[in-house]
């Protein structure tokens, strides 16, 4: 069946465990460090210009915005991390959401985790895969802003991350959002998880 993430639509912003939607379906999650490429990918996915923009609004930052595809199924923004001018206090809320999330969510069928192919595996990043692992949830990275590198800079970049994550619950791809490669793998990957 082919899923139709054009009809994408937002459904709600939770700042807290208890405004998810209900526990129902099937969901897949995207996560990266700020400024990794979410929004511009989760547009180019939805084929909407601003759909993750929602994410972005000052005080809207440190929620998890949940997005309908269809009856069954979601697409879940998890707040991004690595913020230069973060408090203590917004850390640990975000860390607290996020494995509040993490950790009770049935619907979840899989994390989708951006890292800029310039600068993958930061310590976040790190955690979240590792993380993954030890819980048997899927993990698909993709390595974002690939037009940004040479053929050499990307089978370089492959290597590190292929050596540094092996394990059967780690898949990974390249993608741009700028030229739209890898959305087909992407597509492909979030329908095998959706299903
Ligand atoms: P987010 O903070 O993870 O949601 O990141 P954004 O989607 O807002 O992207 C951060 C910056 O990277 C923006 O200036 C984007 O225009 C840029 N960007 C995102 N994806 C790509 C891409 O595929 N190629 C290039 N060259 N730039 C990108």
């Amino acid at each position: 069946m082919k899923i139709l993430f054009q009809q994408t639509q937002f459904l709600l912003g939770a700042a807290q465990a208890s405004q998810f939607p209900e526990d129902i379906g099937f969901e897949v999650a995207f996560a990266g460090r700020s400024n990794a490429g979410k929004s511009s990918a989760i547009n180019v996915l939805t084929q909407q210009k601003s759909l993750a923009r929602t994410s972005k609004t000052p005080g809207r930052t440190q929620q998890i915005n949940f997005f309908v595809i269809d009856n069954d199924r979601r697409l879940v923004d998890l707040p991004g991390y690595g913020f230069a001018k973060v408090s203590k206090r917004e850390q640990a809320h975000w860390g607290q959401l996020l494995e509040q999330y993490l950790q009770s969510r049935e619907s979840l069928r899989g994390l989708v985790l951006l890292m800029d192919s310039r600068h993958p595996l930061k310590d976040t990043d790190r955690m979240l895969i590792d993380w993954c692992i030890a819980s048997e949830l899927p993990c698909h990275l993709l390595l974002t802003k690939s037009d940004k590198l040479n053929n050499q800079e990307r089978s370089k970049a492959l290597n590190t991350v292929k050596q540094a994550v092996q394990s059967n619950f780690v898949t990974l791809q390249f993608f741009s959002a700028l030229k739209k490669t890898g959305l087909d793998a992407l597509e492909q990957q979030l329908t095998d998880w959706l299903q």
